[in-house]
């Protein structure tokens, strides 16, 4: 793979953004990174792991000269940084995001860009519950999506260039139009988040009666779902404040369905429960067949 970008800028150094220098490193795929985080502690953290060429304090500095400017902040901080670095962005200069939520993006950034400036919104379905610059990893997004949500107006070259950076970094890309998108992902994302944080909620409520026994014998479902309410506090707040009714309309969903669930368990409707995890099933075979999990028992957790 050739280099795509001669220089890439990242404003915001968490997660996401230092998987994409890894990956942009092991490709070959920018001739120069560059970099800004909000906290003097953070930069200094990639300066030292040489997460990028070149660390700035400001992101007005970090997006001097550069041909890709990609936005890996928190979505409640991208209006802020789109309109700090709009007046120093490059001509002819492509900006994308990372952001989980796609119209309220849009709405966020897509005022302040200048003429000139192509902005194609994007969105890597991977990630950990682990947060900033130490915990990204070059292999991050191998075999999994990236969704780009360029608006009509795109220009097709710089959105060819930008697919082909994805594919560089490993990932597979999809295109799909903003609300399609906050729709599909308020299934396979926001919701699964909030049950999962209920879940440990309700845990945490139980304590006083159980002590210590839910740590002590969570190797059951309940691990699983901790996994999932680790992730940053500040991400998901703002996923659900800007990706409002995609999450109502699937919590909805949801919310009926447990009262079905409730109520064949109460009725002792054996058949009912039976063919429905029957189906759950088909579904988790089906996420293995598509490549994005693994069929070792346990998700192939090595046993201490
Ligand atoms: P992260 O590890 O928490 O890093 C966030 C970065 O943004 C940090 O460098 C932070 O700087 C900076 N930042 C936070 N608030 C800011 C503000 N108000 N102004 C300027 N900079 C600010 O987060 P991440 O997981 O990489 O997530 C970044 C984006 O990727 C989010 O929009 C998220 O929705 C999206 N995303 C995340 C995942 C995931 O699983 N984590 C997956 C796909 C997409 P400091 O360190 O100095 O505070």
């Amino acid at each position: 793979m050739s280099m795509l970008y001669q220089r890439v800028a990242f404003i915001g150094l968490g997660l996401i953004a230092s998987s994409m220098a890894h990956a942009l490193r092991r490709g070959g795929l920018a001739g120069a990174t560059a970099g800004t985080a909000r906290s003097a502690e953070t930069r200094a953290i990639a300066r030292d792991i040489g997460l990028v060429d070149r660390v700035y304090d400001t992101a007005t500095e970090a997006v001097q000269g550069a041909d890709l400017v990609v936005l890996c902040v928190p979505v409640g901080a991208m209006e802020d940084v789109a309109r700090e670095i709009a007046p120093h962005l490059q001509p002819g200069a492509t900006v994308t995001d990372v952001g989980s939520v796609k119209q309220a993006v849009i709405d966020a950034v897509a005022p302040h860009m200048p003429d000139g400036v192509h902005f194609i919104p994007g969105h890597p379905l991977a990630g950990t519950e682990h947060s900033g610059p130490r915990a990204g990893f070059a292999e991050l997004f191998d075999n999994r999506w990236c969704i780009l949500t360029p608006q009509e107006s795109c220009d097709p070259d710089a959105l060819a260039r930008l697919e082909q950076l994805w594919r560089g970094m490993g990932a597979n890309v999809d295109l799909m139009d903003a609300p399609h998108h906050d729709l599909v992902l308020a299934v396979t994302s926001p919701t699964p988040q909030l049950i999962a944080y209920t879940m440990v909620g309700v845990a945490d409520d139980l304590r006083r009666v159980t002590d210590s026994e839910v740590i002590k014998y969570s190797a059951a479902g309940f691990r699983d779902f901790t996994r999932i309410a680790a992730s940053d506090p500040t991400m998901w707040r703002d996923v659900f404040l800007t990706n409002k009714e995609a999450t109502l309309e699937i919590l909805g969903r949801f919310t009926e369905e447990l009262f079905a669930l409730q109520r064949a368990i109460r009725q002792g409707d054996g058949a009912l429960l039976h063919d429905y995890f029957t189906r759950t099933r088909a579904i988790r075979r089906g996420i293995i067949d598509a490549g994005q999990d693994t069929d070792a028992p346990d998700f192939g957790r090595v046993r201490h």
